[in-house]
């Protein structure tokens, strides 16, 4: 469970934290052993979610991200995601992945230190 009480988050972030949480224990997916990599999508998702609002993934290059939001191809879960299981973000990771560490829940002063 995230816990972001008494800490400066903003509330786009802390919902990505929850979405990424509960998405991952769904999935039977884990976190990067990585916590920096982490840190940077789920700020990626929010800062996204804030501007265009939705949180198209932060891994890819568009042209146009408004017309992508609408697409909602790179929505996050994206449909790579979602139909294979394959996120190239690194932030939801299988099991036998060399990358995959072993929680499915953030910790929110790690993931906060490597935004730092
Ligand atoms: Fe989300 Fe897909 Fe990007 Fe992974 S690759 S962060 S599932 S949008």
């Amino acid at each position: 469970m995230v816990d972001t009480k008494n800490r400066d988050v903003p509330a786009s972030f802390e919902a990505m934290l929850k979405f990424s949480e509960a998405y991952a224990q769904r999935t039977g997916t884990f976190f990067c052993i990585d916590t920096d990599v982490t840190a940077v999508v789920i700020e990626g998702l929010a800062k996204h979610k804030d501007k265009y609002g939705a949180p198209l993934c932060p891994c890819r290059h568009y042209d146009d991200k408004v017309s992508e939001v609408a697409n909602a191809y790179w929505n996050c879960p994206c449909v790579p995601m979602r139909e294979r299981r394959e996120c190239h973000c690194m932030l939801f990771l299988s099991k036998n992945n060399e990358f995959a560490g072993d929680s499915q829940l953030v910790n929110v002063d790690f993931l906060l230190n490597s935004l730092n």
